[in-house]
Protein backbone atom coordinates (compact mmCIF):
# COMPACT_ATOMS: atom_id res chain seq x y z
CA UNK A 1 0.00 0.00 0.00
CA UNK A 2 2.91 2.03 1.12
CA UNK A 3 4.87 1.82 -2.28
CA UNK A 4 1.08 2.06 -4.40
CA UNK A 5 1.01 5.80 -2.46
CA UNK A 6 4.23 6.78 -3.62
CA UNK A 7 4.08 5.79 -7.35
CA UNK A 8 5.36 8.83 -9.32
CA UNK A 9 2.32 9.78 -11.95
CA UNK A 10 2.25 11.90 -15.01
CA UNK A 11 0.43 15.43 -13.56
CA UNK A 12 -1.18 16.35 -16.25
CA UNK A 13 -2.90 13.07 -17.72
CA UNK A 14 -2.03 10.66 -14.66
CA UNK A 15 -0.18 8.09 -16.43
CA UNK A 16 1.71 6.27 -14.32
CA UNK A 17 5.64 5.77 -15.26
CA UNK A 18 4.60 2.59 -16.81
CA UNK A 19 2.78 3.79 -19.43
CA UNK A 20 4.55 6.36 -19.80
CA UNK A 21 8.27 6.08 -21.56
CA UNK A 22 9.78 9.15 -20.18
CA UNK A 23 8.48 10.87 -17.16
CA UNK A 24 10.16 14.50 -16.58
CA UNK A 25 10.19 15.67 -12.65
CA UNK A 26 9.80 18.78 -11.87
CA UNK A 27 9.51 20.95 -8.17
CA UNK A 28 6.37 19.44 -7.74
CA UNK A 29 5.23 17.59 -10.10
CA UNK A 30 5.84 15.22 -13.38
CA UNK A 31 5.15 15.55 -16.92
CA UNK A 32 5.20 12.60 -19.57
CA UNK A 33 6.55 12.25 -22.99
CA UNK A 34 3.02 12.02 -24.25
CA UNK A 35 1.96 15.59 -22.57
CA UNK A 36 5.23 17.03 -23.58
CA UNK A 37 4.69 16.43 -27.67
CA UNK A 38 0.66 17.65 -26.58
CA UNK A 39 1.87 21.08 -25.17
CA UNK A 40 4.48 21.76 -27.96
CA UNK A 41 1.91 21.23 -30.26
CA UNK A 42 -0.44 23.50 -28.48
CA UNK A 43 2.73 26.49 -27.72
CA UNK A 44 3.62 25.94 -31.81
CA UNK A 45 -0.07 26.62 -33.04
CA UNK A 46 -0.58 29.68 -30.24
CA UNK A 47 2.67 31.00 -31.46
CA UNK A 48 2.14 30.89 -35.12
CA UNK A 49 -1.27 32.08 -34.84
CA UNK A 50 -0.38 34.73 -32.86
CA UNK A 51 3.22 35.67 -35.09
CA UNK A 52 0.82 34.92 -38.20
CA UNK A 53 -1.31 38.32 -36.85
CA UNK A 54 0.69 40.09 -36.32
CA UNK A 55 3.46 39.53 -39.16
CA UNK A 56 0.14 40.25 -41.25
CA UNK A 57 -0.17 43.29 -40.01
CA UNK A 58 3.37 44.53 -39.00
CA UNK A 59 4.97 43.49 -42.19
CA UNK A 60 8.10 45.99 -42.46
CA UNK A 61 6.39 48.11 -45.59
CA UNK A 62 9.24 50.12 -46.82
CA UNK A 63 8.37 52.87 -48.50
CA UNK A 64 8.96 52.88 -52.81
CA UNK A 65 12.30 55.06 -52.92
CA UNK A 66 13.55 52.38 -49.56
CA UNK A 67 12.96 49.51 -51.71
CA UNK A 68 14.90 50.52 -54.77
CA UNK A 69 17.57 51.46 -52.53
CA UNK A 70 17.58 47.67 -51.50
CA UNK A 71 17.09 46.84 -55.13
CA UNK A 72 20.32 49.07 -56.29
CA UNK A 73 22.23 46.88 -53.98
CA UNK A 74 21.90 43.89 -56.14
CA UNK A 75 20.57 45.23 -59.28
CA UNK A 76 22.94 47.53 -61.75
CA UNK A 77 20.64 49.58 -63.70
CA UNK A 78 17.37 48.46 -64.85
CA UNK A 79 15.62 52.03 -62.95
CA UNK A 80 12.75 52.06 -64.59
CA UNK A 81 11.55 48.63 -63.72
CA UNK A 82 13.15 48.49 -60.34
CA UNK A 83 10.95 51.94 -59.72
CA UNK A 84 7.71 50.39 -61.02
CA UNK A 85 8.04 47.27 -59.07
CA UNK A 86 8.75 49.01 -55.81
CA UNK A 87 5.72 50.82 -56.33
CA UNK A 88 3.76 48.12 -57.26
CA UNK A 89 5.07 45.89 -54.14
CA UNK A 90 4.86 48.95 -52.01
CA UNK A 91 0.90 49.02 -53.07
CA UNK A 92 0.29 45.17 -52.96
CA UNK A 93 1.25 45.18 -49.44
CA UNK A 94 -0.71 48.37 -48.80
CA UNK A 95 -3.81 46.52 -49.88
CA UNK A 96 -2.84 43.37 -47.78
CA UNK A 97 -2.37 46.09 -44.65
CA UNK A 98 -6.10 47.25 -45.45
CA UNK A 99 -7.23 43.93 -45.56
CA UNK A 100 -5.61 42.97 -41.62
CA UNK A 101 -6.74 45.96 -40.06
CA UNK A 102 -10.52 46.85 -40.70
CA UNK A 103 -10.35 50.28 -39.66
CA UNK A 104 -8.46 51.93 -42.49
CA UNK A 105 -10.54 50.30 -44.47
CA UNK A 106 -12.84 52.99 -46.34
CA UNK A 107 -15.37 51.34 -47.48
CA UNK A 108 -16.17 51.10 -51.03
CA UNK A 109 -12.28 52.01 -51.99
CA UNK A 110 -10.71 48.47 -52.55
CA UNK A 111 -7.08 48.40 -53.46
CA UNK A 112 -6.88 45.99 -56.86
CA UNK A 113 -3.55 43.52 -56.80
CA UNK A 114 -0.66 44.66 -58.40
CA UNK A 115 0.62 41.64 -60.36
CA UNK A 116 3.17 42.91 -62.85
CA UNK A 117 4.42 41.77 -66.21
CA UNK A 118 8.30 42.08 -66.95
CA UNK A 119 9.66 42.10 -70.78
CA UNK A 120 12.96 41.90 -71.20
CA UNK A 121 15.55 39.55 -73.28
CA UNK A 122 17.22 36.62 -71.19
CA UNK A 123 19.90 37.55 -68.65
CA UNK A 124 18.63 41.25 -67.79
CA UNK A 125 17.78 40.74 -63.94
CA UNK A 126 14.10 39.83 -64.01
CA UNK A 127 14.17 37.30 -62.24
CA UNK A 128 17.11 38.61 -59.59
CA UNK A 129 14.46 41.82 -59.54
CA UNK A 130 11.65 39.23 -58.39
CA UNK A 131 13.82 37.56 -56.00
CA UNK A 132 15.43 40.25 -54.27
CA UNK A 133 12.41 42.11 -54.07
CA UNK A 134 10.97 38.66 -51.82
CA UNK A 135 14.17 38.69 -49.73
CA UNK A 136 14.17 42.60 -48.79
CA UNK A 137 10.40 41.79 -47.70
CA UNK A 138 11.06 38.37 -45.85
CA UNK A 139 8.03 36.57 -47.91
CA UNK A 140 8.33 32.74 -49.45
CA UNK A 141 9.27 33.15 -52.75
CA UNK A 142 9.14 30.56 -55.60
CA UNK A 143 10.21 30.70 -59.47
CA UNK A 144 7.91 28.46 -61.62
CA UNK A 145 8.35 28.22 -65.26
CA UNK A 146 5.53 28.68 -67.85
CA UNK A 147 6.62 26.36 -70.50
CA UNK A 148 6.20 23.01 -68.02
CA UNK A 149 2.51 23.74 -67.57
CA UNK A 150 -0.11 22.33 -69.29
CA UNK A 151 -3.97 22.38 -69.14
CA UNK A 152 -5.49 19.96 -67.22
CA UNK A 153 -5.61 16.46 -69.00
CA UNK A 154 -2.19 17.15 -71.24
CA UNK A 155 1.04 15.88 -69.94
CA UNK A 156 2.37 18.27 -67.51
CA UNK A 157 2.03 20.02 -64.57
CA UNK A 158 -1.38 21.92 -63.71
CA UNK A 159 -1.02 25.28 -62.90
CA UNK A 160 -1.67 24.46 -59.64
CA UNK A 161 1.84 23.13 -59.03
CA UNK A 162 3.11 26.54 -58.73
CA UNK A 163 1.60 26.93 -55.71
CA UNK A 164 2.47 23.84 -54.24
CA UNK A 165 5.91 25.29 -54.88
CA UNK A 166 4.98 28.36 -53.00
CA UNK A 167 4.39 26.15 -49.92
CA UNK A 168 7.13 24.25 -49.89
CA UNK A 169 9.11 27.42 -49.91
CA UNK A 170 6.50 28.76 -46.67
CA UNK A 171 7.43 25.22 -45.25
CA UNK A 172 3.97 24.52 -45.53
CA UNK A 173 2.83 27.02 -43.77
CA UNK A 174 -0.20 27.81 -45.72
CA UNK A 175 -0.70 31.67 -44.13
CA UNK A 176 3.01 32.56 -44.86
CA UNK A 177 2.61 31.23 -49.13
CA UNK A 178 -0.66 33.07 -49.24
CA UNK A 179 0.63 36.51 -48.82
CA UNK A 180 4.30 35.09 -50.73
CA UNK A 181 5.58 36.31 -54.55
CA UNK A 182 5.32 33.56 -57.06
CA UNK A 183 7.72 34.68 -60.12
CA UNK A 184 6.11 33.20 -63.68
CA UNK A 185 8.84 32.42 -66.06
CA UNK A 186 9.29 32.84 -70.22
CA UNK A 187 5.41 33.59 -69.87
CA UNK A 188 5.70 34.37 -72.96
CA UNK A 189 5.83 30.95 -74.11
CA UNK A 190 2.35 30.07 -73.62
CA UNK A 191 1.28 33.07 -76.23
CA UNK A 192 -1.04 31.65 -78.56
CA UNK A 193 0.16 31.85 -82.11
CA UNK A 194 -2.16 33.86 -83.48
CA UNK A 195 -4.04 37.07 -82.50
CA UNK A 196 -6.99 36.31 -83.89
CA UNK A 197 -8.26 33.04 -81.81
CA UNK A 198 -10.70 32.07 -84.43
CA UNK A 199 -8.08 31.35 -86.78
CA UNK A 200 -5.75 29.36 -85.30
CA UNK A 201 -6.45 28.18 -82.12
CA UNK A 202 -3.02 27.47 -80.11
CA UNK A 203 -5.09 25.21 -77.55
CA UNK A 204 -2.38 23.87 -74.83
CA UNK A 205 -1.01 28.07 -75.03
CA UNK A 206 -4.27 29.26 -74.51
CA UNK A 207 -5.54 26.84 -72.37
CA UNK A 208 -2.39 27.80 -70.10
CA UNK A 209 -3.49 31.04 -69.77
CA UNK A 210 -7.44 30.27 -69.27
CA UNK A 211 -6.00 27.99 -66.42
CA UNK A 212 -3.78 30.92 -64.96
CA UNK A 213 -6.56 33.73 -64.73
CA UNK A 214 -7.81 32.04 -61.93
CA UNK A 215 -4.57 32.12 -59.36
CA UNK A 216 -3.78 35.47 -60.83
CA UNK A 217 -7.33 37.28 -59.57
CA UNK A 218 -7.90 35.26 -56.33
CA UNK A 219 -9.41 32.42 -55.61
CA UNK A 220 -9.06 29.58 -53.29
CA UNK A 221 -7.99 26.69 -55.35
CA UNK A 222 -6.93 22.95 -53.66
CA UNK A 223 -3.36 22.71 -54.40
CA UNK A 224 -1.48 18.91 -54.36
CA UNK A 225 1.09 19.60 -51.77
CA UNK A 226 3.89 17.49 -53.56
CA UNK A 227 3.13 19.08 -56.79
CA UNK A 228 2.55 17.20 -60.07
CA UNK A 229 -0.99 16.25 -60.97
CA UNK A 230 -4.12 16.25 -59.30
CA UNK A 231 -5.12 12.67 -58.64
CA UNK A 232 -8.86 11.78 -56.87
CA UNK A 233 -7.21 10.33 -53.79
CA UNK A 234 -4.68 12.98 -52.97
CA UNK A 235 -5.33 15.57 -50.13
CA UNK A 236 -5.29 19.27 -51.38
CA UNK A 237 -4.68 21.78 -49.30
CA UNK A 238 -6.56 24.84 -49.93
CA UNK A 239 -4.47 28.34 -50.36
CA UNK A 240 -6.06 31.69 -51.52
CA UNK A 241 -4.26 33.12 -53.90
CA UNK A 242 -6.11 36.82 -52.92
CA UNK A 243 -2.52 37.92 -51.40
CA UNK A 244 -0.02 36.58 -53.53
CA UNK A 245 1.75 38.84 -55.85
CA UNK A 246 2.46 37.29 -59.57
CA UNK A 247 5.60 38.93 -61.20
CA UNK A 248 5.65 37.14 -64.85
CA UNK A 249 8.48 37.63 -66.92
CA UNK A 250 9.71 37.02 -70.52
CA UNK A 251 11.97 37.88 -73.62
CA UNK A 252 8.75 38.00 -75.85
CA UNK A 253 11.16 38.19 -78.43
CA UNK A 254 10.74 39.73 -81.56
CA UNK A 255 7.72 42.07 -79.52
CA UNK A 256 9.69 45.42 -80.64
CA UNK A 257 8.13 44.62 -83.72
CA UNK A 258 5.02 44.99 -82.98
CA UNK A 259 5.75 47.67 -80.92
CA UNK A 260 7.69 49.71 -84.12
CA UNK A 261 4.48 48.74 -86.19
CA UNK A 262 2.07 50.05 -83.39
CA UNK A 263 4.11 53.45 -83.12
CA UNK A 264 4.62 53.81 -87.03
CA UNK A 265 0.74 53.58 -86.93
CA UNK A 266 0.65 56.02 -84.95
CA UNK A 267 2.92 58.55 -86.35
CA UNK A 268 1.00 58.11 -89.81
CA UNK A 269 -2.29 58.70 -87.90
CA UNK A 270 -2.07 61.51 -85.96
CA UNK A 271 0.83 63.24 -87.67
CA UNK A 272 2.52 63.13 -90.64
CA UNK A 273 5.57 64.40 -89.51
CA UNK A 274 8.64 62.06 -88.62
CA UNK A 275 9.68 64.19 -85.88
CA UNK A 276 7.99 62.08 -83.39
CA UNK A 277 10.58 62.10 -80.56
CA UNK A 278 11.05 58.52 -80.75
CA UNK A 279 13.88 56.70 -79.71
CA UNK A 280 13.87 53.97 -82.46
CA UNK A 281 17.47 52.31 -81.01
CA UNK A 282 15.31 51.64 -77.80
CA UNK A 283 11.75 50.47 -78.40
CA UNK A 284 11.00 48.40 -75.73
CA UNK A 285 10.71 51.47 -73.29
CA UNK A 286 7.35 51.87 -75.22
CA UNK A 287 5.98 48.73 -74.61
CA UNK A 288 2.03 48.55 -73.67
CA UNK A 289 -0.39 46.00 -72.98
CA UNK A 290 -1.55 46.29 -76.73
CA UNK A 291 1.75 44.66 -78.04
CA UNK A 292 1.94 42.14 -75.50
CA UNK A 293 -2.12 40.95 -77.22
CA UNK A 294 -0.76 41.26 -80.56
CA UNK A 295 2.25 39.07 -79.32
CA UNK A 296 -0.65 36.45 -78.10
CA UNK A 297 -1.57 36.72 -74.36
CA UNK A 298 -5.28 36.77 -74.20
CA UNK A 299 -6.92 40.02 -72.79
CA UNK A 300 -8.17 38.41 -69.53
CA UNK A 301 -4.45 37.65 -68.50
CA UNK A 302 -3.08 40.99 -69.58
CA UNK A 303 -6.06 42.61 -67.22
CA UNK A 304 -4.39 40.37 -64.93
CA UNK A 305 -1.54 41.59 -64.77
CA UNK A 306 -1.92 45.34 -64.13
CA UNK A 307 1.78 46.94 -63.89
CA UNK A 308 4.05 46.37 -67.15
CA UNK A 309 7.61 47.08 -67.34
CA UNK A 310 10.62 46.62 -69.53
CA UNK A 311 14.42 45.67 -68.83
CA UNK A 312 16.80 47.21 -70.96
CA UNK A 313 19.39 44.60 -72.68
CA UNK A 314 22.72 44.91 -71.28
CA UNK A 315 25.33 46.62 -72.74
CA UNK A 316 29.48 46.80 -72.18
CA UNK A 317 29.02 49.65 -69.37
CA UNK A 318 26.15 47.75 -66.87
CA UNK A 319 27.90 44.33 -68.19
CA UNK A 320 31.46 45.62 -66.49
CA UNK A 321 29.88 46.94 -63.01
CA UNK A 322 27.35 43.91 -62.84
CA UNK A 323 30.86 42.18 -62.58
CA UNK A 324 32.01 44.28 -59.26
CA UNK A 325 28.88 46.55 -57.86
CA UNK A 326 26.46 44.31 -56.40
CA UNK A 327 26.46 43.25 -53.05
CA UNK A 328 27.45 39.56 -54.37
CA UNK A 329 29.30 40.37 -57.56
CA UNK A 330 31.05 37.83 -58.66
CA UNK A 331 33.93 39.24 -58.77
CA UNK A 332 33.38 39.81 -54.69
CA UNK A 333 32.70 36.35 -54.54
CA UNK A 334 35.85 35.37 -55.75
CA UNK A 335 37.90 38.23 -53.88
CA UNK A 336 36.25 36.30 -50.99
CA UNK A 337 36.70 32.55 -51.95
CA UNK A 338 40.42 33.49 -52.05
CA UNK A 339 40.89 35.92 -48.46
CA UNK A 340 39.27 32.64 -46.90
CA UNK A 341 42.58 30.45 -48.04
CA UNK A 342 44.76 33.21 -46.85
CA UNK A 343 45.48 34.86 -50.60
CA UNK A 344 45.17 38.14 -51.58
CA UNK A 345 43.47 37.94 -55.61
CA UNK A 346 43.78 40.23 -57.99
CA UNK A 347 42.76 41.14 -61.46
CA UNK A 348 45.33 42.46 -64.08
CA UNK A 349 43.32 46.11 -66.06
CA UNK A 350 41.76 44.43 -69.18
CA UNK A 351 40.82 41.12 -67.42
CA UNK A 352 37.32 42.51 -66.84
CA UNK A 353 36.60 44.14 -69.89
CA UNK A 354 37.63 40.71 -71.55
CA UNK A 355 34.92 38.81 -69.76
CA UNK A 356 32.26 41.22 -70.62
CA UNK A 357 33.68 41.52 -74.20
CA UNK A 358 32.83 37.47 -74.22
CA UNK A 359 29.86 37.38 -72.52
CA UNK A 360 28.77 40.77 -74.90
CA UNK A 361 29.83 37.24 -77.84
CA UNK A 362 27.31 34.72 -76.32
CA UNK A 363 24.53 37.14 -76.30
CA UNK A 364 23.24 35.21 -72.46
CA UNK A 365 23.17 38.63 -70.58
CA UNK A 366 24.90 39.09 -67.26
CA UNK A 367 24.30 34.79 -66.85
CA UNK A 368 27.09 34.32 -69.42
CA UNK A 369 29.41 35.85 -67.04
CA UNK A 370 29.57 33.02 -64.49
CA UNK A 371 30.43 30.79 -66.95
CA UNK A 372 33.36 33.14 -68.59
CA UNK A 373 34.45 33.91 -64.97
CA UNK A 374 34.18 30.51 -64.03
CA UNK A 375 36.11 28.73 -66.82
CA UNK A 376 39.26 31.63 -66.20
CA UNK A 377 39.09 30.94 -62.39
CA UNK A 378 38.84 27.00 -61.97
CA UNK A 379 42.31 25.64 -62.18
CA UNK A 380 43.55 28.77 -59.95
CA UNK A 381 40.89 27.52 -57.32
CA UNK A 382 41.83 24.22 -58.08
CA UNK A 383 45.45 24.74 -57.44
CA UNK A 384 46.23 27.42 -54.79
CA UNK A 385 44.82 26.22 -51.84
CA UNK A 386 47.61 23.58 -52.00
CA UNK A 387 50.29 25.64 -52.85
CA UNK A 388 52.29 26.45 -49.32
CA UNK A 389 53.27 30.23 -48.82
CA UNK A 390 51.23 31.56 -51.56
CA UNK A 391 50.09 35.09 -50.04
CA UNK A 392 48.67 36.79 -53.41
CA UNK A 393 47.56 35.61 -56.91
CA UNK A 394 47.63 38.22 -60.02
CA UNK A 395 44.67 36.86 -63.02
CA UNK A 396 46.72 38.70 -66.16
CA UNK A 397 44.98 39.15 -69.07
CA UNK A 398 47.33 36.36 -70.90
CA UNK A 399 46.24 33.88 -68.46
CA UNK A 400 42.72 34.67 -68.70
CA UNK A 401 42.73 34.79 -72.61
CA UNK A 402 44.51 31.30 -72.52
CA UNK A 403 42.32 29.66 -70.28
CA UNK A 404 39.01 30.97 -72.17
CA UNK A 405 40.73 29.58 -75.56
CA UNK A 406 41.36 26.32 -73.86
CA UNK A 407 37.73 25.86 -71.88
CA UNK A 408 34.63 25.00 -74.01
CA UNK A 409 32.47 28.24 -73.59
CA UNK A 410 32.08 28.71 -77.23
CA UNK A 411 29.78 26.06 -77.13
CA UNK A 412 27.60 28.73 -75.48
CA UNK A 413 27.17 30.51 -78.44
CA UNK A 414 23.77 31.80 -79.15
CA UNK A 415 23.52 31.58 -83.04
P1 LIG B 1 16.44 36.75 -66.46
O1 LIG B 1 15.47 36.28 -65.44
O2 LIG B 1 16.14 38.13 -66.98
O3 LIG B 1 16.68 35.79 -67.58
P2 LIG B 1 18.30 36.62 -64.29
O4 LIG B 1 17.68 37.54 -63.33
O5 LIG B 1 18.13 35.15 -64.03
O6 LIG B 1 17.85 36.93 -65.77
O7 LIG B 1 19.84 36.95 -64.39
C1 LIG B 1 20.84 35.98 -64.54
C2 LIG B 1 22.01 36.35 -63.64
O8 LIG B 1 22.64 37.51 -64.19
C3 LIG B 1 21.60 36.71 -62.24
O9 LIG B 1 21.85 35.68 -61.35
C4 LIG B 1 22.46 37.89 -61.88
O10 LIG B 1 23.61 37.45 -61.21
C5 LIG B 1 22.90 38.46 -63.16
N1 LIG B 1 22.23 39.72 -63.54
C6 LIG B 1 21.38 39.91 -64.56
N2 LIG B 1 21.01 41.18 -64.68
C7 LIG B 1 21.62 41.83 -63.67
C8 LIG B 1 21.61 43.20 -63.25
N3 LIG B 1 20.91 44.14 -63.90
N4 LIG B 1 22.36 43.51 -62.17
C9 LIG B 1 23.08 42.58 -61.52
N5 LIG B 1 23.14 41.29 -61.87
C10 LIG B 1 22.42 40.91 -62.94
Amino acid sequence: MAKEEKEIKCSFCGRTKKDSEILIAGITGHICNHCVAQAQTIVRDEISQRTNASVFSGIHLLKPIEIKKHLDEYIIGQDEAKKTISVAVYNHYKRLMQASSKTAVKDDIEIEKSNVIMVGETGTGKTLLARTIAKILNVPFCIADATVLTEAGYVGEDVESILARLLQAAEYDVTAAERGIVFIDEIDKIARKSDNPSITRDVSGEGVQQGLLKLLEGSVVGVPPQGGRKHPEQKLVQVNTKNILFICGGAFDGIVRHIGNRLNTKAIGYSVNKEDNVDRENLLQYISPQDIKSFGLIPELIGRLPVLTYLNPLDADTLRRILSEPKNALIKQYTYLFEMDGVKITFEKGVLDLIVEKALEFKLGARGLRSICEAIMTDLMFETPSEEGVKSVNVTLRYAKDKLKKSTLNKLKVA
